[in-house]
């Protein structure tokens, strides 16, 4: 099977998951009181399953580019300093078609892991712009987007995604990629 098929059969599986969690939760919220403890479990497996779907759609969209989505890897699940659970939610790509370059992201990320570069006619990528530089790129600039250049550096905090106004960035749990 090719490349593109089996993105294919994962994206159909995925949507088949994500659809059987959004029952699950609007079940889990009918019922409400009763069974309220399992809401958070019903609710984290509503978001990862979303998550995967957000991200192998996106991966159609751009390539693999070397992301390999796996099944749970509880290696990659941590806990807080008092013992609460915590997945870092890693960014892996940002839609260039909506993104609008305002750099709110890049402003709040302690990591380096996304920079802004010069978009040219026929969505032409111009290359990176410098800091501190209004580079118009021999007057071919047409927009500005933010591209994740440097994925491996990023903590998962989510401070990114939270500032994003047009809701184009993909984030992936990290017991979701393979190391
Ligand atoms: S999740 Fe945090 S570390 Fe990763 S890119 Fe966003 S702000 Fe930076
Ligand atoms: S905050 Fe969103 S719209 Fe703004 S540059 Fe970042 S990804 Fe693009």
């Amino acid at each position: 099977m090719s490349d593109t098929e089996t993105l294919k059969t994962e994206i159909k599986k995925l949507s088949a998951r994500s659809a059987t969690a959004k029952m699950n939760l609007h079940d889990s919220a009918e019922d409400l009181p009763t069974n309220w403890q399992s809401v958070p479990a019903v609710a984290q497996e509503t978001h990862d399953a979303f998550a995967a779907l957000d991200a192998a759609r996106s991966e159609g969209r751009r390539g693999r580019g070397g992301l390999t989505l796996i099944g749970r890897n509880p290696a990659m699940a941590f806990t807080t300093r008092d013992g609460r659970a915590w997945i870092p939610d890693f960014l892996v790509a940002i839609d260039e078609t909506t993104c609008i370059g305002c750099g709110r992201c890049y402003k709040v990320c302690s990591r380096d892991v996304m920079h802004l570069f010069g978009v040219g006619d026929g969505n032409l990528l111009l290359g990176k712009i410098e800091e501190d530089e209004d580079d118009d790129f021999d007057g071919e600039l047409v927009r500005k987007v933010m591209v994740v250049d440097n994925a491996g550096a990023c903590i998962g905090c989510g401070a990114c995604a939270r500032v994003c106004p047009k809701n184009c960035q993909t984030h992936v749990p990290a017991d979701r990629i393979a190391a």
